[in-house]
C-alpha cells in the first residue's frame, strides 16, 4: 500500500478589507499538496486509486476535456502509483499537442481523442463496456473525479482544520467537491459554493444527489452562488484578471481564472457588501488547478503567469 497522508497548510491572509469588516479569511493551500497532483482533484483520487487497488485493478481509465485539471491530476497519480492511465479525450485530435496534453502523455497516459457527439454518450454503462471490450479491463473514473469515493476524500479537508470556523467557500463545476465539503461539515458551519459555470439551476440537485448516495441525506447548510461565473466556464474579464494580479501582489498566492479566482472574487465582494457578520471566520479552499495556467497563456496573450 502507498502512503496517503498529505496534509496541506492554510494560511491565514490579510487585508485591510478583513480588518475593516471584522472578518477573519483563511486560506486552506490545496494547491500545495503536490506540485502536479494537486487540489481537490488529488483528494477526488485518493480513495479511487485506493479502490482500484483492492480490486487488483492496474488500469485506471477517465474522461476529460483536453484542458482538463482532472486529466493532469490522474495522469500523474497513475503514474506514481504504477498504473496505466488511459485518458479519453473530448473533441478531435489537436495537431500539436496543448501542454496539459504533453504532460498527461509525458506521464505514460494513452488518450484517445473522441468527437464531441459521441463523447457525450459515453458515461452510461453500457458505453464503458464497450471500452472495456475494446481497451482491457479498468478501473473507471468519471470526468472531473467525482463519484463516492471523491466525496469521502474531499470531506477529510474538514477534519484536518483544527480551529473553529463558520463560513467554508470552494469553487464549484461538477459540484463533488461542494458535496464532500458539506458531507465533511456534517451540519455545521455554512458552506457557499461558487460556480464557475452559468445557468447550472441543477447544480444543487446534483449535490443533494451525491450527498444522499454518501451519506443517506441531504443537508440544509450550504448554498451555490451563481454571480460570479463571468460569463461561463472558460470565460474570463478584464476585472478578474486585475483581481488576480492584486490578490497575488497582496498575498503572492496565484489563484486561475477557471476556478479559484472567480471564487475568491466573489469571497471578497460578498465581504465588501457585508454579506458576512463581524467576527465571522471564513476558511476559501484553494482548490489548485494551476496547470491550467500554460494553456490558459497560450489563449490569452499577455496572461502574466505560466504554471509554477
Ligand atoms: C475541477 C476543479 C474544481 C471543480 O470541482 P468540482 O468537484 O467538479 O465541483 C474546482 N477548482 C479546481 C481548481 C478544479 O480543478
Amino acid at each position: 500500500m502507498f502512503h496517503l497522508n498529505l496534509l496541506s497548510p492554510v494560511q491565514l491572509l490579510r487585508d485591510s478589507l478583513f480588518d475593516e469588516k471584522g472578518v477573519q479569511v483563511y486560506l486552506k493551500r490545496d494547491d500545495q499538496i503536490h506540485p502536479y497532483v494537486q487540489g481537490n482533484k488529488w483528494r477526488k483520487l485518493k480513495y479511487n486509486l485506493l479502490e482500484a487497488r483492492l480490486r487488483q485493478q492496474n488500469t485506471i481509465l477517465t474522461f476529460g476535456g483536453p484542458y482538463s485539471n482532472h486529466i493532469y491530476a490522474t495522469a500523474a497519480a497513475a503514474r506514481m502509483f504504477r498504473f496505466r492511465s488511459i485518458g479519453i479525450i473530448r473533441g478531435e485530435e489537436p495537431a500539436v499537442k496543448n501542454p496539459t496534453l504533453k504532460f498527461a502523455a509525458s506521464q505514460g497516459m494513452e488518450l484517445y481523442f473522441m468527437d464531441r457527439a459521441t463523447y457525450r454518450q459515453m458515461h452510461d454503462t453500457a458505453c464503458i463496456e464497450i471500452l472495456r471490450q475494446q481497451l482491457g479491463n479498468f478501473y473507471f473514473v468519471p470526468e472531473g473525479g467525482t463519484n463516492w469515493y471523491a466525496i469521502k476524500g474531499v470531506s477529510e479537508i474538514i477534519s484536518e482544520i483544527n480551529f473553529e470556523f463558520n463560513y467554508i467557500v470552494t469553487p464549484v463545476g461538477t459540484g463533488g467537491t461542494l458535496a464532500g465539503i458539506v458531507a465533511g461539515l456534517n451540519g455545521k458551519c455554512f458552506a457557499i459554493g461558487f460556480s464557475s459555470l452559468k445557468g447550472e439551476d441543477t447544480l444543487t440537485d446534483k449535490v443533494n444527489a451525491l450527498l444522499l448516495e454518501y451519506r443517506g441525506e441531504t443537508f440544509p447548510n450550504f448554498s451555490i452562488n451563481f454571480n460570479y461565473h463571468f460569463d461561463g466556464y472558460a470565460k474570463t474579464s478584464s476585472a478578474l484578471i486585475e483581481f488576480i494580479h492584486q490578490f497575488k501582489a497582496k498575498h503572492n498566492v496565484i489563484l486561475e481564472p477557471v476556478y479559484t479566482g472567480k471564487m475568491m472574487y466573489g469571497l471578497y465582494d460578498l465581504i465588501q457588501n457585508d454579506y458576512f457578520g463581524r467576527g465571522d471566520v471564513i476558511i476559501a479552499i484553494h482548490t489548485g488547478g494551476l496547470q491550467g495556467l500554460c494553456g490558459f497563456a497560450n489563449h490569452f496573450p499577455g496572461w502574466p503567469f505560466s504554471s509554477f
